[in-house]
């Protein structure tokens, strides 16, 4: 059980927040868009990191890319409400603009894995997670090489890592509902389904 002294404030009407995680190559960050414009009012966290910023990434819109000595600065300011470091880079939640944006009433979208997840649900017991699963561990491999992003060197490391952390997922008990990523806009629908139903019982 979370012990409740470490419990953030974050009490309101309708405000929530929706993790979704899932190993690189599920399609969680189109799932996790996809979200974010079927649900009217709902945000994209925009977390801070390390990581080098590719031809992909908007600046300010997927990431806000920081120096290691500004994200120091920023962690040692308390501004995270999580981080977390992933294939050696490192990740930070914007934690004072996800706590208004919750007063607000907003659904509050986060994209972070497993360890993230574990942190803020411990933080905040409310928040709604969503892990999205490869159809098969094959599909995954055959995912990340399609992406044509990285060296396969490193595309077997990602696909390691996934399987790793499919099972950290399925047994750390974070985790609310688990998507199969099969079909695109299925898995979409379902997402915003499951945070619909999920709001619509919490009103009740
Ligand atoms: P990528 O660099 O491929 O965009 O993301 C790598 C991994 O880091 C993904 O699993 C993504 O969900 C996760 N991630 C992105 N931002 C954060 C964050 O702020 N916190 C945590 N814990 N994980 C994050």
């Amino acid at each position: 059980m979370a012990d409740a002294s470490h419990r953030l404030p974050t009490d309101t009407d309708d405000g929530l927040v929706l993790i979704i995680s899932g190993p690189s190559g599920a399609g969680k960050t189109t799932i996790t868009r996809g979200v974010e414009r079927g649900i009217p009012g709902s945000v994209f966290s925009v977390s801070a990191t390390t990581r080098q910023r590719t031809d992909a990434d908007v600046e300010g819109v997927d990431y806000r890319f920081v120096t290691d000595d500004e994200f120091e600065a920023m962690r040692s300011r308390g501004e995270f409400l999580e981080t977390a470091g992933v294939y050696g880079k490192k990740y930070g939640t914007p934690k004072a603009w996800v706590l208004e944006q919750i007063k607000r009433g907003r659904l509050v979208i986060l994209e972070i894995d497993v360890q993230g997840a574990i942190s803020v649900k411990h933080q905040i017991p409310d928040a709604f997670a969503v892990y999205i699963l490869p159809p098969s561990e094959n599909s995954l491999l055959e995912r990340l090489r399609s992406r044509k992003r990285e060296s396969e060197e490193i595309i077997q490391r990602r696909y390691e890592q996934g399987c790793a952390e499919i099972e950290r997922a399925r047994s750390c008990g974070v985790y609310d509902a688990f998507i199969v990523n099969d079909v695109l806009e299925d898995s979409i629908r379902q997402a915003i389904e499951l945070v619909n139903a999920e709001r619509a019982r919490r009103r009740r």
